[in-house]
């Protein structure tokens, strides 16, 4: 065996799924260790960020980032692991666009501080207490990361090498990642791995293109046809506005358990925005018959419905607050 390269792995914010993913691999990660010795993964392994400091420019092959960056410690490691790293992996939805936690970008951090610290059911603050960067006890000064007014993805704050989406990402595009760097065949800088077409392209559901859609039906209001196209039962999926590639070519993976598809993967190749993109295919399915504040009413969540994975990193981005 030659030497083996040196992977990292980092979880910034995240759910801790995507570092889940890889251990789903199961045997697989033998192989991966066959090829990469792990140098840095403080959720899997007891590494300290003194550890990383100690690796010198470029000391590491591969490092892989999920999550976005949600506070000044995420943004250091990012920069730390960006000057170390020759090749860095924006892996999973959130270090890519922004994931879940970048729906809070219609917040400022004061006003998640109120709500979380001050104002919700369950808290029981009377002194109003909030957390601070700083705090001398005595002789002792505790310092916690600074909490960021708004979620990035990992490319507002570094250059990224490539992307791997999903929420979590799919064992198959991770597989197909560990092969490429194995065989050192890497597609050009910026590319996503994965297919560039959406879902839609790989769905074996039977769709009927004249079938305009007069009601908007959440999950729990009926139980969808599994042969039959989501949309044209009027459940939002989707899969016009999503990459393919989370279960490889068969379908998707909540398609094959009969739940529409919500976007994980992000938009198909070429499409800047997902919500935007989502919109524009439901305005040429949706009965025109509709008065517009019927259509209003009957999408309740629209920010959760097309840009639940993707706000940062949309044209939006994030809801202006003036003060
Ligand atoms: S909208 Fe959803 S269910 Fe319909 S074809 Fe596309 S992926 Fe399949
Ligand atoms: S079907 Fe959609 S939401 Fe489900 S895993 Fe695939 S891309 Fe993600």
């Amino acid at each position: 065996m030659g030497e083996r390269l040196k992977f990292a792995f980092y979880w910034a914010a995240t759910c801790g799924g995507c570092d889940v993913a890889i251990l789903d691999l199961a045997e697989r990660i033998l192989e991966v260790i066959e090829i990469a010795e792990i140098v840095f993964w403080p959720i899997a392994m007891d590494f300290k960020y003194k550890d990383l400091e100690a690796i010198g420019e470029g000391g590491i092959d591969v490092a892989f980032y999920d999550g976005s960056v949600r506070n000044s410690e995420h943004e250091h490691l990012a920069k730390v692991l960006r000057e170390r790293s020759k090749v860095l992996i924006a892996f999973g939805t959130c270090a890519c666009y922004g994931g879940i936690p970048g729906l809070a970008n219609i917040s400022d951090r004061d006003e998640i501080f109120k709500v979380v610290y001050r104002e919700t059911p369950s808290t029981v603050n009377p002194q109003l207490t909030a957390p601070t960067t700083c705090i001398k006890i005595d002789d002792v000064t505790l310092t916690l990361p600074e909490f960021h007014d708004f979620v990035k993805p990992l490319n507002r704050v570094v250059d990224v090498d490539y992307y791997i989406p999903g929420c979590p990402p799919p064992i198959e595009l991770i597989w197909e990642a560990i092969e490429r760097i194995r065989i050192n065949k890497l597609p050009p800088k910026g590319s996503v791995i994965g297919p560039r077409y959406s879902l839609c392209e790989v769905c074996k559901r039977k769709r009927d293109e004249r079938i305009k859609i007069k009601h908007v039906r959440r999950v729990y209001e009926g139980r969808p046809d599994p042969e039959l196209c989501f949309l044209d039962q009027g459940y939002i999926c989707l899969g016009p506005a999503t990459r393919a590639g989370c279960a490889g070519g068969e379908g998707g993976r909540c398609l094959n358990v009969n739940m529409p598809c919500r976007g994980c993967t992000g938009p198909p190749g070429g499409i800047k925005d997902q919500g935007a993109r989502m919109i524009s295919a439901l305005a040429s399915v949706m009965d025109l018959e509709i008065p517009p504040e019927k259509l209003k009413e009957m999408f309740k969540d629209p920010l959760g419905t097309f840009y639940r994975f993707t706000l940062p990193s949309s044209i939006l981005s994030r809801r202006v607050i003036k003060k």
